[in-house]
């Protein structure tokens, strides 16, 4: 695929798909943040849209995840843990009325609360810290660059073994989040991208009601595991690619990222209003903007 004649149909330079020739970064969020329907896909990290107002959960648990990183790399400080994430709610203040915003925030402490008292001394006393929120890229077998971020890294004091950690808050159920992340891809992903950590564990922070819990839970993989997900990986980048040169050459994105309108409309899609429409590249539809680079 040529950039420049990719330019030409995307006039803006920051559209995801301008990443998708040979060697390029591939993210993990970029392939598997919208794996059920290829509208959404094309619509998301091609046109590279998102709704102005996203779904309040997404500032929530940035905010979680900002207050987790500040905990482990300022020294396991626990009042770092909840003053970060009161300054992340306070920037998207403007996203919530006054009533959710507080009901968020008092959500977010009390699961903060729960998690500090079970498990903040326990790592404060087994684990050193090897990184936070880095930026991780390795070669995919079929040229294609792969880039995730993991939450952090933890080395246990004792055994020098290490781990990836990744934090996920849910209102949902335990369990239900526990196996989405034993049956998805990110263990795998993580895993064989990080092949110095021995197991990816899952850090669940869950509050519905009166009812809050944390629990963790360790995943591990078999080589057959991450063959299988380097084969899927792989295909998908393949299929992009081809996909998106033929879109540059004039092909029907309705055709080459097809809607799969049924089980994932359910989930609250943001795109659910515009997706049957056929979109303009250097066209924003109301309510949407495009996403910052
Ligand atoms: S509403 Fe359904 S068909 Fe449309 S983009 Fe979303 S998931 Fe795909």
């Amino acid at each position: 695929m040529s950039n420049k004649s990719f330019e030409r149909l995307m006039p803006q330079r920051s559209f995801g798909v301008f990443k998708m020739s040979k060697g390029s970064l591939t993210g993990y969020n970029f392939l598997y943040e919208s794996p059920n329907c290829w509208r959404k896909f094309y619509l998301s990290k091609v046109l590279n849209l998102e709704p102005e107002h996203p779904p309040y959960y997404f500032p929530f648990g940035t905010a979680i995840h900002e207050g987790m990183e500040a905990f482990y790399s300022d020294g396991f400080d626990e009042a770092k843990l909840t003053t970060t994430f009161e300054d992340s709610m306070d920037e998207s203040y403007k996203l919530f009325d006054r009533e959710q915003f507080n009901e968020l925030v008092s959500t977010g402490k009390s699961m903060i609360n729960h998690w500090v008292n079970k498990w903040a001394e326990h790592d404060r006393r087994t684990y050193e810290v090897v990184e936070t929120e880095v930026e991780h890229e390795k070669d995919l077998p079929n040229s294609h660059l792969f880039t995730f971020k993991i939450d952090r890294v933890l080395r246990n004091k004792e055994t020098r073994v290490e781990y990836i950690f990744d934090t996920k808050t849910t209102q949902s159920s335990v369990t239900r989040t526990y196996h989405t992340a034993r049956l998805g891809d990110q263990a795998t992903a993580y895993l064989w991208g990080y092949e110095k950590a021995v197991a990816f564990v899952v850090d669940i922070l869950y509050k519905k009601g009166r009812v809050t819990d944390c629990q963790r839970y360790e995943i591990v993989r078999t080589k057959q595991d991450i063959q299988a997900f380097l084969s899927s990986t792989m295909n998908k980048t393949e299929y992009i690619s081809n996909a998106v040169a033929a879109v540059e050459q004039g092909g029907d994105p309705f055709f080459y990222f097809p809607r799969h309108g049924g089980y994932s409309c359910q989930f609250s899609c943001p795109f659910s209003d515009i997706c049957r429409n056929n979109i303009p590249t250097s066209y924003v539809p109301v309510g949407f903007k495009r996403k910052e680079q």
